[in-house]
């Protein structure tokens, strides 16, 4: 248990009782966990998972394809955080489910598509698998020039650098600043993906790895 090793996290898991309001959005109209939603089983709102973590702390279940598997459809959205009615409880859910997929990842125990979103961003810095040399193209053509000792640094991410309509929020965003005179450079191919869903998804590794590549 490497990276469940804050105490009061560990406390905070048996504090949860189970009352629910955790899936609810605050009109309680509909289910607002997206994972409960799907699934249906109390096992996938973030009570039940808090429930399965505390019986996997204490050796009652095994770290298994099935537990990484519930676990992992946990989005990270946060609604739980917003709704669970105990302030100093709540605040530490997220910490939580993040504490313990990174202890999956330790363990080897992540599902196949989490693992090959972890090896698209680590060969190619970006989820898409698309190149390095492609990362700066959306930026052609408005007089963005490359980081040289400008006084700012816009750092654009994977969706800005690769997705069409990411790509046209990025132009704008530019030629926004640039008009406004803004002294800013990009850092192009030699930006890398930010990592936080791989921070989220638990490969602190990994993310240190991005961070310093940035930095
Ligand atoms: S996380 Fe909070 S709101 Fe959700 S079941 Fe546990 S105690 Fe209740
Ligand atoms: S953070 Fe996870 S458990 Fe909480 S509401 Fe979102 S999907 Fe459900």
């Amino acid at each position: 248990m490497e990276y469940i090793r804050s105490i009061e996290h560990k406390e905070v898991v048996h504090r949860c009782f189970r009352c629910g309001y955790c899936k609810f959005p605050r009109d309680y109209v509909d289910f607002n966990c997206p994972s409960y939603k799907v699934f249906g089983w109390d096992t996938y709102a973030p009570g039940g998972r808090m429930w399965l973590i505390r019986a996997w702390l204490k050796g009652e279940i095994e770290t298994s394809d099935r537990f990484a598997e519930i676990l992992y459809s946990c989005s990270a959205c946060g609604n739980c955080q917003e709704h669970c009615p105990f302030p100093r409880f709540s605040n530490a859910l997220l910490d939580v489910f993040e504490e313990v997929k990174a202890e999956l990842v330790n363990d080897g125990k992540i599902p196949p598509p989490v693992r090959d979103y972890f090896k698209a961003i680590s060969v190619n810095g970006n989820p898409y698998k698309l190149p390095r040399e492609e990362r700066g193209k959306w930026a052609q053509g408005i007089g963005l020039e490359r980081y040289s000792g400008q006084e700012f640094l816009l750092y654009a991410g994977c969706v800005a650098s690769y997705d069409e309509v990411g790509q046209k929020m990025a132009r704008s965003v530019a030629k926004v600043l640039l008009s406004g005179g803004l002294s800013m450079g990009i850092l192009a191919e030699e930006e890398s993906c930010d990592g936080a869903e791989v921070k989220v998804l638990g490969e602190t590794e990994l993310f240190k790895e991005l961070a310093r590549e940035n930095i």
